[in-house]
């Protein structure tokens, strides 16, 4: 059956109904073109957007070439292969952006009209005039402004089927909202029947319409998107999450959301400025941005710009007319084009979030200018927060140190570098502490006292004295376990508390101790002196102890019983229960 132009009006109906990529849309309609009207056909879409560089070209890549020359069409990355392993054939129409624009389109611009060119092409406009949009807010789409442009190209005209007369433009003007020509426009049309004009126009109407309503909707998601994106980012800021974690988290967001290649935030106050973050696309090699690439030097500009208020973003590319050292930058870092919106903290400036683009320049539409300020607006309290959050840190670590030193003093003795008397108050409490008093197997407490001691003093001085304090105290801790510490309770008293030891080992313990002072004279500045110490032990007994000072007590009584039996002996109290 041969194909006829009304077969189209279903495809584009499924494609609505599906919710179709307006890409896909466009390319089924250009095969459907080609196919029916046996022409090449180029469409070009993305005319509302009003950026050159969101221009793209649905054809065969075997127009693309013969237009490659004139148009300097750029080919985008080769699709997949199919499966089965075929290529896309040749005349599979594919999206193509063109690096440069013919002079028809920009007149087509400024007033679209149905003609046909002299080199043979036939220009179709189609406009969203008639429909129900007005400007938007973004300004993207002007009442009345062009959607896509398609142009028809056969190179036997007249065709053999083609009967009727050549048409003039002006003639089918009237019948279609969609195009619009030249009033005084009588140039006959070649090469293109009635019949095909007018099916033409009714498919150029439908195919508007289609791509009006897949256009809008995917404008309502990319804002659903946009949303959602700063929405995330806003919970980013509540969460526990450190400074550095939620900066790196905001670029990544913002890098995927907004679909650009790398996304930095860097502070600009100083040279050479500070890259805070980095995001790049997980699906590109880019190559790596280095630190000292970015010199305050390529910035002064947009710094300068930012500061005095002028503009609230920038975007720059590396083909613009306008010579600004960042673009030296975007070549150096081997980008085609950045955006960056300046950041304020406290209402001073601090830097910025540059979007970059890689492969190709890119212009971002309002909306998404806007979502990226509002994630900027975001970032800044984060930094801000940051800020905060560093000052605080830095507060509580000097509070920690002042801390820890002061404990550390509050809880040594300063001679022998043991721990002191407040500190084994401490340790007692604990001990006597309901759910540890009850513990099992009960703790033991040893008191130690060097023996004669007044005679070291009285002998030869105090400084020695002290000396064989300290001695005394090394030799105590070196017999004893890491985690069991001695105490000095008082002048040359010295308490060591054995948990989870029961009677007899404590015994032990007391021995070594005491069998630790004898081993060797202690060696003095006054010379080397036998020293020895009493041990008295005491066994927790809750049947007769209330608290970890009874059971000390009791240590004490037989520390005084060793001395009494002769010193330089353990002596243990048996318990009373
Ligand atoms: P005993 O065998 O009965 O324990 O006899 P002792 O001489 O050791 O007993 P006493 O309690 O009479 O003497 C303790 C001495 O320890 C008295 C005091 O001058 C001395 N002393 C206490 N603290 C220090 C100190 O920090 N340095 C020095 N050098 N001596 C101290
Ligand atoms: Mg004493
Ligand atoms: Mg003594």
């Amino acid at each position: 059956m041969k194909p006829s132009w009304k077969h189209f009006y279903p495809q584009i109906k499924t494609a609505v109904l599906n919710l179709d990529s307006l890409d896909s849309l466009l390319q089924q309609a250009v095969e459907k073109i080609i196919a029916l009207y046996q022409a090449e056909c180029l469409l070009w879409s993305g005319l509302e957007l009003g950026v050159a560089d969101a221009l793209r070209v649905f054809t065969t890549p075997a127009t693309a070439n013969r237009y490659a020359a004139s148009l300097g069409f750029a080919y985008p990355p080769p699709p997949l292969p199919h499966w089965g392993g075929t290529e896309p054939h040749d005349t599979a129409v594919r999206q193509f952006r063109p690096r440069s624009l013919p002079h028809w389109l920009l007149d087509q611009q400024n007033l679209p009209q149905l003609l046909q060119l002299e080199t043979g092409e036939l220009i179709i406009p189609i406009t969203n005039r008639g429909s129900l949009f007005e400007s938007d807010a973004a300004g993207c789409t002007t009442a009345n402004s062009l959607q896509f442009v398609v142009q028809l190209f056969r190179s036997t005209a007249p065709l053999p089927h083609s009967t009727d007369a050549p048409i003039e433009t002006s003639s089918i003007a009237g019948s279609t909202a969609s195009m619009t020509t030249a009033t005084n426009c009588t140039v006959p049309i070649q090469g293109w029947s009635l019949t095909e004009l007018e099916s033409l126009e009714i498919i150029c109407s439908q195919l508007g319409l289609a791509y009006s309503a897949l256009y809008w909707r995917q404008r309502l998601e990319q804002s659903r998107q946009q949303a959602a994106l700063v929405g995330r980012i806003s919970h980013l800021l509540n969460s526990t999450l450190n400074p550095d974690e939620i900066v790196g988290r905001i670029v990544a967001e913002l890098g995927l959301g907004l679909h650009c290649d790398r996304s930095i935030l860097v502070d600009l106050r100083h040279d050479p400025v500070n890259t805070l973050a980095v995001w790049d696309h997980p699906g590109q090699e880019l190559p790596p941005l280095d630190q000292r690439q970015i010199r305050q030097a390529y910035w002064q500009n947009v710094i300068e710009m930012f500061m005095q208020g002028g503009a609230s973003y920038l975007q720059m590319g590396l083909n613009e007319p306008a010579a600004d050292p960042l673009q030296i930058w975007l070549h150096d870092i081997g980008a085609q084009s950045v955006l960056v919106v300046p950041l304020f903290i406290q209402e001073q400036f601090f830097g910025g979030v540059a979007l970059l683009a890689y492969q190709h320049q890119r212009t971002y539409l309002i909306d998404e200018l806007q979502t990226i300020r509002q994630v900027a607006d975001q970032a800044a309290i984060a930094l801000t927060n940051a800020q905060h959050y560093q000052r605080l840190w830095r507060r509580q670590e000097a509070l920690r140190m002042q801390n820890n030193s002061l404990q550390r003093a509050i809880l040594r003795d300063e001679l022998t570098q043991l721990m002191n008397r407040r500190s084994l108050e401490r340790e007692l409490e604990q001990l006597s502490m309901a759910a540890i008093w009850s513990m099992h197997p009960p703790f033991c407490i040893i008191v130690c006292d060097i023996d004669y001691f007044k005679h070291v003093n009285d002998a030869h001085g105090h400084l020695t004295g002290d000396e064989v304090l300290q001695e005394v105290a090394q030799r105590l801790q070196g017999q004893l376990r890491r985690g069991t510490p001695a105490y000095r309770y008082g002048g040359e008293e010295f308490v060591i508390i054995l948990t989870d030891t029961p009677l007899d080992q404590a015994v032990e313990v007391s021995e070594r101790l005491r069998r630790a002072m004898r081993s060797a004279p202690f060696v003095t500045k006054a010379g080397a002196l036998e020293v020895s110490a009493s041990f008295g032990i005491a066994q927790q007994d809750p049947s007769c102890d209330h608290s970890a000072w009874d059971v000390l007590q009791r240590a004490d009584k037989a520390l005084y019983e060793a001395k009494r039996q002769g010193r330089d002996r353990v002596y243990a109290l048996e318990t009373q229960g």
